[in-house]
């Protein structure tokens, strides 16, 4: 039986060893893997668990309140619980420094989806033109994987954008804000479609609306953002498990790869680990490499290979991510209402605006705010914090937050690099971001038009409150190893087999060649699944 190793547990990763195994491969996986604890309660309802448990507070904000955001110090609207810190925590081995770029790792098991929202979005036949396939291509993989992790949606206005792949369920109960936001959208619909160019529709979450094997269909317990403690929301981690109850396939939980060695004649032939315990760096033998330890981790462990194997210190070029806008917003016709805790928390619903071409499609997701924490939004108030939790009390259920999304393309100055200083045991990783020209004016009349849309909607958005997050923010890393039918260096192949080392393959992000405004992770899924069918 052959012999497949790959690096990570993430989407990439455990998409491309669950499809490997389908096909008789022996998988081993090497990752760090950090693991949750267990669920607290996990038939309780939000409201039950702020009545119920001895320390409410302790689970929501963190035992010392780390689950906190301070005044301005981030301008986020959202923090990551406590619950989920786990997959935050870092390894001793990975150093970064960056210039216009905020990255973000998670050594979890499963990744940095172990703390996502869940919107899964295919992109289209435009999107892909940079690609050396196409939607059809792909298409038998997007239904593959939404078949295995279930994703809920519907054909309706955004379809022109977000293909309509098989295997969709159907979609969960709409939150009476976002409810009464789609009429307003169905009685003005001509007038923002052909004026404003906006489309609005259902969100596509990885979340079951229906039974799955053991797991779950929502039940509407407003839990989302700690964690659902029934696996209605999909995580790789599922995925794991699964691969896990194959004879085929090896865990190897608790190491960290550095680099991986080659023979002269440029095979792949180990991969270097240090255990998270402390004891000594491990050899892994390996027949076939694939690395799939996010774009950013896949990228540093390529460049630190190659410095190990020849001295050189390389430049990988054309790192993308998705430029954000956080834009919040008030409907008055809410005011005074119940906000509703008993409802799935994340976006329930999606904005399509159309662009000059296909490619400046811009992607936003509508997200009414219920159980998300309040006082990020009540800190900005011009008020006391009195009259702030009062004024809070009758429009938490009016407001909301449009996440808008960029499209970005491979540049040669947005770089990835190391820096191995003298005598560093473990070499640092560079990134040096620059953004594209004629970005602050796209920004700027993007929420011109949004706030035009808002008012449509009946909604406004309060002055001084758009937020531009930091380039990294939105943990979309692509570009940096990409595919290429030329077989250049530090390149792959339509396959995302490397064109530097023969049997090394890449399952992630790295290999994107270019990133439409779009969630990138379903596009992962069904490109690391393609990869594995491709192997030989
Ligand atoms: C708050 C938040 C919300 C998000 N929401 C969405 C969303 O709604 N939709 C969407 O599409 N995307 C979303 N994302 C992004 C999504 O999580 C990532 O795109 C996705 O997880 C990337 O998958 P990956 O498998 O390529 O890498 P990762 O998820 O980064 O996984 C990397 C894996 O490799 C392992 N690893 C890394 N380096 C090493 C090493 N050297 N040795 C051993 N193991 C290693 C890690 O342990 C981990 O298991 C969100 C992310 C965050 C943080
Ligand atoms: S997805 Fe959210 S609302 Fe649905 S069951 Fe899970 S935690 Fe509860």
């Amino acid at each position: 039986m052959k012999r497949i190793t790959v690096i990570g547990s993430g989407p990439s990763g455990v998409h491309f060893a669950r499809a490997a195994l389908s096909r008789g491969y022996a998988v081993e996986m090497i990752d760090v893997g950090y693991a949750p604890s267990p669920p607290v309660s996990p038939d309780a309802t939000f409201n039950e668990i702020k009545t119920g448990l001895d320390d409410p507070a302790g689970y929501l904000l963190g035992t010392a309140f780390e689950g906190i955001l301070l005044p301005g110090e981030q301008e986020e609207f959202y923090g990551v619980p406590p619950s989920k810190a786990y997959a935050q925590r870092q390894v001793p081995w990975l150093q970064t420094r960056s210039r216009n770029f905020a990255p973000m790792f998670s050594f979890a098991r499963g990744g940095l989806a172990e703390m996502w929202t869940a919107g899964c979005y295919p992109f289209n036949d435009a999107e892909l033109t940079a690609y050396p396939f196409d939607y059809a291509a792909l298409a038998p993989y997007y239904a593959d994987v939404a078949g295995n992790i279930g994703i809920n949606g519907e054909a309706d206005d955004l379809a022109g954008f977000l293909p309509v792949h098989d295997g969709l369920q159907e979609p969960l109960r709409l939150d009476e804000h976002s409810a009464l936001l789609l009429n307003r959208y169905a009685s003005k619909r001509e007038y923002l479609q052909q004026i404003l160019g906006c489309h609005v529709g259902r969100a596509r979450q990885a979340v079951l609306s229906r039974d799955m094997g053991e797991r779950k269909a929502c039940r509407y317990s407003g839990r989302c953002i700690w964690g659902c403690p029934t696996d209605s929301i999909y995580t790789p981690s599922l995925t794991l498990d699964e691969c896990m109850r194959s004879a085929h396939f090896t865990y190897h939980g608790g190491y960290y790869a550095t680099h991986f060695s080659c023979g002269d004649d440029g095979q792949v032939r180990a991969v270097c680990a240090q255990p998270l315990d402390g004891g000594e760096v491990r050899e892994f033998p390996v027949d076939t490499l694939v690395l799939a330890c996010g774009a950013l981790g896949t990228s540093k462990l390529y460049l630190e290979s190659v410095y190990r194997q020849t001295g050189e210190v390389k430049v990988l070029r054309g790192l993308m991510d998705n430029r954000q806008l956080l834009v919040p917003f008030l409907n008055p016709g809410m005011i005074g209402r119940q906000y509703q805790a008993d409802s799935y928390q994340y976006n329930q619903l999606a904005i399509g605006l159309t662009g000059d071409t296909p490619e400046d499609y811009v992607h936003c997701l509508v997200t009414t705010l219920k159980t998300a924490m309040q006082h990020p939004v009540i800190e900005r108030f011009p008020l006391d914090l009195r009259t702030g939790i009062h004024v809070m009390r009758n429009i938490h259920a009016a407001l909301g937050v449009v996440n808008v999304n960029f499209h970005d393309t491979r540049r040669d100055d947005c770089t990835l690099t190391l820096d191995v200083g003298e005598g560093a045991d473990s070499p640092q990783l560079v990134l040096d971001y620059v953004p594209p020209a004629g970005e602050q004016e796209r920004i700027k009349q993007t929420v011109r038009r949004l706030k035009k849309i808002l008012r449509q909607l009946g909604c406004f958005v309060p002055p001084g409150m758009v937020h531009t997050r930091p380039m990294g923010a939105s943990v979309h890393y692509a570009g940096t190893l990409p595919m290429s039918v030329e077989p250049r260096p530090m390149t792959v192949s339509a396959e995302c087999r490397s064109h530097d080392f023969p049997n090394l393959y890449i399952a992630d992000g790295a290999t994107f060649p270019f990133l439409p405004a779009k969630n990138i992770t379903f596009t992962l899924m069904a490109n690391a699944a393609r990869v594995a069918a491709c192997i030989d």
